[in-house]
């Protein structure tokens, strides 16, 4: 098959090879023809080494995959799995078996880890993946959205549900109009919230539902005050890192939740104790999300929309993960397998 592979780390080292052994699949596996995968930063991580544990190697990265069933395993007990279902792959590996699994946190699996990171991932022809990962969606459900529940909508859904993001509370969400962002107003705005978009672009409340757009960066804060009418925000979601901490934490209320699931610009910030327990100000690091909100995500997923900048062929890979930091790019940025 063809995939993308590197046998050392370092996005120099990322070669498109046409005869890639097919994956094997174990009693408990399905075998999925991949259609469309998200690219995401995570990929770029893994590619160009920053994430230091990554296996096996020769590595195909990937950590977003949607695709039909090609073949099942022998023991595969899923009776709702069959050949030709369209299905996404939940993208956390788990034991099923510690304290956490069992407390239904799979993704904070103590012997866990990420598809595309510590097993090969979706930048392939085809990926061979557990079968509780396989999750069948809706048949006419684009494939876009598609490629997009298991990263980009599961991550912020499990962040606004850690924070506890309640109806006609304000929630702020910075990077709006990133990947995760556009997802992060969407489901805001169906949990009843009052969304305040920290964006430079109009679609995030044209489009997608902000009720409110701050686009001037250096008066973040401020303007949230003008909105909230001195309130400020119940829930920050501010996963840009050291760059926007100041004006984020400066933004949450009283009784306030700021959550983070990334730190692209940085992660080492100043925190002021003396402002954060003297408005109860919650601090809440989230990561991936639970099966169950993978399949609430997945019923409501022919509600959701996506929007894509840029398009690659698995040939153009190295272009694609490129593309994430390109200053231009307005919208997500798939591969498209077809
Ligand atoms: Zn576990």
């Amino acid at each position: 098959m063809k995939a993308a592979v590197f046998e050392t780390p370092g996005l120099e080292n990322l070669r498109v090879i046409d005869n890639v052994e097919e994956p094997k699949i174990n009693d408990h596996d399905v075998l999925i023809q991949v259609k469309v995968a998200g690219v995401n930063p995570i990929d770029h991580f893994v590619a160009s080494g920053t994430l230091p544990r990554v296996y096996p190697l020769p590595h195909i990265p990937g950590a977003e995959s949607s695709g039909i069933v090609e073949e099942l395993g022998n023991h595969v007990n899923n009776s709702e799995i069959k050949k030709g279902d369209r299905v996404v792959v939940h993208n956390k590996v788990f034991d099923g078996t510690c304290d956490m699994c069992l407390g239904g946190l799979d993704m904070l699996c103590r012997n866990g880890g990420l598809i595309g990171a510590i097993t090969n991932g979706g930048f392939a022809e085809y990926i061979s993946v557990p079968e509780r990962n396989v999750f069948k969606i809706p048949d006419k459900l684009d494939w876009d959205v598609a490629a997009s529940l298991p990263v980009t909508s599961l991550t912020p859904y499990h962040a606004l549900k850690e924070a506890s993001l309640k109806l006609n509370e304000y929630l702020l969400v910075f990077g709006a109009s990133g990947n995760t962002g556009m997802i992060a107003v969407q489901l805001g705005n169906k949990m009843g919230a009052k969304v305040i978009a920290v964006s430079k672009d109009d679609w995030i409340k044209s489009e997608f539902g902000a009720d409110y757009i701050i686009s001037n960066y250096e008066k973040v804060a401020e303007n949230v005050k003008e909105i909230t009418q001195g309130k400020m925000a119940d829930v920050v979601m501010n996963s840009l890192g050291v760059g926007t901490w100041d004006s984020s934490f400066a933004s949450v209320g009283v009784n306030g939740r700021w959550v983070a699931f990334g730190g692209l610009t940085g992660a080492d910030v100043k925190l002021n104790v003396q402002s954060l327990y003297s408005k109860q100000i919650k601090l809440i690091g989230s990561t991936g999300g639970t099966r169950k909100e993978m399949q609430e995500l997945i019923d409501i997923s022919p509600k959701l929309k996506v929007r894509v900048w840029k398009k690659f062929d698995l040939e153009n890979i190295k272009e694609a993960l490129q593309a994430l930091f390109a200053k231009e790019r307005d919208g997500r940025i798939l591969l498209d397998m077809a």
